[in-house]
């Protein structure tokens, strides 16, 4: 037992390792770079307030995922994140050896705590090579999120999976009953666990796989399929000679690789996609694998902002333990809900026009919010298909301004050219429609955001959102989402109830979803929003009751402890 702060960690009651490549706990802990690390987050979060016996690993990136500055074209720079990892993680005494190829690579582990409402804690765990008898390249390892070539990704991984494993017994959690694959880049450690299954036989027996794979839990979250990371079978071979015998990788090979996506599948007792629609993709996708879903959600009290706080803390006491009390929001008065709203809108405005005083919002302006990884296929800019409409809607009925913001991956040059399509749109548009592109997205600008824009627009290509969550976040703020019907919306729209579609549930084209986008912002949006305000908060007040009470990660982890952990 350790102590922190008062409260202890028992060690011997975690039952459950949380393993996540990325994990968005706090804008100044620069170890995320989108979704995936914020819903880790988010999950630590609720089962910290739930009282769930979790403890997480991930990788300490000394250098983050990077700094993003954009020049007045939208050309973006990337440079190393500077911060200072002693000011808020505690260096744990332990250290562990992962051979990699004939080198050991030491590992150590730093320790953040996590609070629930009701004080208890949920250490997060996070590997450092940074360590002096390591060369200088192992010393590297865990710098940078998503750097680097796939030599160091494998070595990575290596160190997430197997390292891990390790660093977790030498801390003294020596009661894991269940590993929770958060993504596959956590997968090399099914090796480690057959690795001790086998202890000193000649071989593995079938036993001894269906050991392991009851011990394992795996949540798939893109439906994209190279976004799943897979390594020639030699250079595993080599690198894990050490851990695991050739023979073994080979019985664990796909396609002639090594895919950590295939292997997680194929030793994981429960699979999950991360919404409905995402889970039918998946079976479609791996055939012969049994795949749940569990729609994603997102932390309520961490999403929403002050002023909604305020509110449900009056109105709905016992929301922020129990976030499918926001149901209740029906009940809630209009006033309070608009003048709620208006402040958060207001807190956004101040804070842009400060960054970009040429921007000159004004806060009374119908304004759009966009913020996401600028990657292709979230089409970032579709709402610029047709200029010359989106001026007509603008001055026929009512002004529009856009916030937009979003990283591209430093080696995405499609990526980086949307935000400079973006710059030179704002320039077309000067005078007309106030257009903004906020620098360096991350959790604190995210939070101003998702609580002060008026509309949340999302122009995901179907199918490729596997869930989404921004928009979740919106709704806790009573923000009605405009959306294509992909990911988690084709669960939480109601047309006119929660927002909007665009585009049909068939495939639609570029053409086709630009052509509806216009027609609702023209015909039910725009127009709603200037001149029926009764409905627009009724809108807005049906997004809290109907979607934040469920697109929520307190609902996502009651569904993981009964139907994934403990079953
Ligand atoms: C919520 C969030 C995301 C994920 O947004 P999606 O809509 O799911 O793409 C990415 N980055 C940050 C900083 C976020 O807060």
């Amino acid at each position: 037992m350790e102590r922190f702060a008062g409260r202890t960690i028992k060690k011997d009651k975690r039952n459950i390792a949380y393993f996540s490549m990325e994990i968005g706990l706090d804008s100044k802990i620069p170890t995320y770079s989108g979704g995936l690390g914020i819903l880790a987050g988010d999950t630590i979060r609720s089962c910290a307030d739930l009282h769930i016996p979790v403890v997480a690993t991930t990788l300490l990136y000394r250098k983050g995922y990077f700094t993003q500055k954009l020049d007045s074209h939208g050309n973006q720079t990337e440079s190393d994140v500077k911060w200072k990892p002693e000011l808020f993680l505690k260096k744990t005494d332990k250290k562990v050896i992962v051979e990699i190829e004939d080198r050991k690579v030491a590992v150590t582990a730093w320790q953040y705590n996590v609070t629930g409402v009701a004080g208890y804690k949920i250490p997060v765990i996070f590997l450092d090579t940074n360590l002096k008898e390591n060369n200088p390249y192992d010393r590297n390892i865990t710098n940078w999120l998503y750097g680097g070539d796939w030599k160091y990704r494998l070595c990575q991984e290596i160190i997430l999976g197997i390292g891990g494993v390790r660093i977790l017994e030498a801390l003294g959690y020596n009661k894991i009953k269940k590993y929770h694959m958060n993504e596959g880049h956590s997968s090399l450690l099914i090796f480690e666990l057959l690795r001790r299954q086998k202890g000193r036989k000649k071989k593995l027996t079938r036993k001894d796989y269906d050991a392991v794979r009851s011990k394992c839990l795996f949540t798939t979250h893109t439906p994209v399929p190279s976004g799943h990371d897979h390594f020639p079978l030699d250079v595993v071979k080599n690198s894990l000679k050490n851990i695991i015998s050739p023979e073994e990788i080979d019985a664990m090979s796909y396609q002639g690789n090594l895919d950590l996506t295939h292997l997680a599948m194929d030793n994981s007792q429960y699979i999950n996609g991360v919404a409905k629609k995402h889970g039918e993709i998946s079976r479609k996708m791996f055939p012969g694998h049994l795949i749940d879903s569990i729609t994603n959600g997102i932390h309520s009290v961490v999403w929403t902002s002050k002023y909604f706080r305020e509110i449900y803390d009056k109105y709905i006491p016992g929301w922020q333990k129990d976030s499918f009390s926001l149901r209740y929001a029906l009940g809630i008065p209009d006033y309070e809900i608009w003048n709620a709203h208006k402040k958060a809108k207001k807190d956004l405005i101040d804070y842009v026009n400060k960054e970009h005083p040429s921007a000159d919002l004004k806060s009374h302006i119908f304004t759009i919010g966009f913020a996401r990884r600028s990657a292709t296929y979230k089409r970032g800019t579709l709402l610029f298909s047709d200029i010359n409409r989106l001026l007509e809607i603008a001055q026929k009925k009512g002004e529009i301004q856009i916030i937009y913001a979003g990283k591209a991956h430093p080696n995405d040059s499609q990526g980086k050219e949307i935000i400079k399509f973006i710059f030179s749109k704002m320039k077309e548009l000067k005078g007309k429609i106030s257009v903004v592109y906020l620098e360096n997205y991350g959790i604190e600008i995210a939070k101003k955001i998702v609580s002060g824009v008026d509309l949340w627009l999302n122009t995901p290509q179907k199918p490729l959102e596997a869930s989404g969550t921004s928009g979740m976040k919106a709704c806790h703020n009573g923000i009605p989402n405009l959306s294509i019907l992909d990911g988690w919306w084709i669960e939480g729209h109601i047309e006119n109830k929660t927002g909007w579609s665009i585009g049909t549930k068939a495939e639609n084209s570029n053409e086709e979803d630009a052509r509806d986008l216009y027609y609702k912002l023209d015909e039910k949006i725009v127009p709603k929003y200037y001149n029926n305000r009764e409905q627009w908060i009724n809108i807005m007040k049906h997004s809290i009751a109907y979607n934040a009470s469920f697109f929520n990660t307190h609902r996502m982890m009651h569904q993981y402890v009964l139907n994934a952990y403990f079953r």
